[in-house]
């Protein structure tokens, strides 16, 4: 989960975000109402096109077209449904996983002073994510996070082998175009 700075909400989101809460708060079916394309789109400019979460790839530097994450679930929090700041670009996979769970501890990848190194650091013989215990007494945040995204997951552990062996074969120069810049 790497460092996301927030930029502005689009016009019309803050221009319908009033009235499709509202209609939504009263009992309305959820709806982008069209506009989850442009949505997406400007999420997924925002976090350079990588999940907000997991930080593989989205389109167009991946064929996975990634979805709107709701930090917190929309069915429990009917009033963050169009709140820009609750909105995050997310894979399929981290998105099915985490679902509408929800809890206090989870981070932010776009909250103040928020930096990976602070927070995790990966294994190197298991590929998993681990909680950075000796640098961060809140270390709970970070394995709480690992846990509803799904981001030791099998698949996950599976992408992130794969791409180390590849880091290793080549040489990068781009690293915004690779999936998991933590490695
Ligand atoms: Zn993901």
């Amino acid at each position: 989960m790497m460092t996301i700075i927030r930029i502005d909400a689009p016009l019309f989101l803050k221009e319908n975000q009033a009235t499709w809460t509202e209609s939504y708060i009263s009992g309305a079916t959820f709806s982008w109402h069209q506009k989850d394309e442009e949505i997406r789109t400007k999420l997924k400019e925002m976090s350079n096109y990588h999940c907000a979460f997991c930080d593989d790839l989205l389109f167009p530097k991946s064929g996975e077209i990634g979805e709107i994450e709701h930090f917190k679930p929309k069915t429990a929090y009917k009033e963050l449904a169009f709140e820009w700041t609750n909105l995050y670009p997310i894979c399929r996979r981290c998105n099915g996983t985490k679902n509408d769970k929800f809890d206090d501890l989870l981070l932010r990848p776009d909250s103040e002073d928020y930096k990976y190194s602070d927070w995790f650091c990966l294994d190197l013989s298991s590929f998993k994510l681990k909680p950075f215990k000796l640098a961060n007494p809140n270390w709970k945040r970070a394995e709480k996070t690992i846990e509803l995204y799904g981001l030791n997951k099998d698949d996950k552990i599976k992408r992130r082998q794969d791409e180390f062996a590849k880091i290793r074969n080549e040489d990068y120069k781009d690293i915004d175009n690779q999936p998991f810049r933590y490695i």
